[in-house]
């Protein structure tokens, strides 16, 4: 028997990078996967991944409060009860604090905190029912960020809303302490993915853009295991969140860097 048999789990940014490689490793220890992503080529990719397990394929804006609700009704119905929630869809815009619109704190607030806000908050009465009908326990996990810790290049905003993700996640795992369902958050340092992928890349300090294998080699010599992580890297440590076997661990935080906050 796998440590999640017999589990759901739902999964956001489940297209790509750490929340695809986290969709595979929840469904390769057993779990039933939800996939939810605003990308439909990505999320059938990820199914295709899963193997022999059943998945569902949503599509999903984590910012909309309707897409959330609708997920949750196709989830009761298709399988009657959610033991996981995996808060990971996210996106960084890295830009100089002294350019950066307002607007780059606000689109990535509504993305990466309103989502976990507004999705921990409509998981919680089909939790509350799984565990009512004999589950062990329910698990959130939220991907925060080391940025969220300490400070980067260019990430004033991107670190606001990852240190936001931190606080939420600590604030709720002491309200539900008692319930049965537990609040954790992982803080990844650099990971080899498409995040940020999509904009503007990141200038010198001559205003000259940085080529995106110029910036992983800088990034990665910053990290004293002397390479970028792999969202294979991280997908473990959320699947032992996920499990019973974390069953006394709530309000918790788990930094997976290759030791580049150690210092
Ligand atoms: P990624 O490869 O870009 O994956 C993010 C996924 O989320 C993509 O499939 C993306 O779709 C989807 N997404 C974006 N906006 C969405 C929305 N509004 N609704 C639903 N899905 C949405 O990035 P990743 O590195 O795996 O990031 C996953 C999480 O890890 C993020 O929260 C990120 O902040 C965090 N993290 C990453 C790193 C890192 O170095 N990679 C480090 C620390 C923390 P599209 O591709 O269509 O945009």
């Amino acid at each position: 028997m796998s440590n999640l048999d017999g589990k759901i789990a739902w999964v956001t940014g489940a297209g790509s990078g750490i929340g695809r490689a986290t969709a595979i490793a929840l469904a390769k220890q057993g779990a039933s996967v939800v996939l939810g992503d605003i990308n439909p080529a990505g999320i059938e990719e990820t199914a295709g991944l899963c193997g022999d397990v059943n998945t569902l394929s949503l599509m999903q804006d984590v910012t909309s409060e309707e897409t959330w609700a609708h997920g949750t009704d196709r989830i009761e119905t298709r399988f009657g009860r959610l033991d996981i929630l995996v808060n990971n869809a996210g996106i960084m815009i890295a830009q100089p604090f002294e350019e950066a619109p307002v607007d780059i704190l606000r689109r990535q607030q509504r993305i990466n905190v309103e989502s976990v806000y507004i999705g921990m908050q409509t998981a919680l009465p089909l939790m509350r029912r799984t565990i009512a009908a004999g589950a062990k326990g329910a698990s959130i996990i939220n991907i925060a960020s080391i940025y969220g810790m300490v400070a980067g290049a260019q990430f004033s905003a991107y670190s606001a809303t990852k240190d936001a993700v931190r606080a939420l996640s600590r604030a709720v795992a002491y309200e539900l302490a008692k319930t049965g369902i537990r609040v954790n958050c992982v803080l990844p340092g650099p990971v080899q993915t498409n995040l940020g992928a999509d904009w503007e890349p990141p200038r010198d300090a001559a205003g000259a853009p940085i080529s995106p294998e110029v910036a992983l080699a800088a990034w990665a010599a910053m990290i004293p295991m002397g390479r970028l992580g792999e969202a294979q890297d991280i997908a473990p440590l959320v699947a032992f969140l996920a499990s019973d076997a974390a069953a006394f661990i709530t309000g918790a935080e788990f930094v997976a860097d290759g030791g580049y906050t150690a210092s």
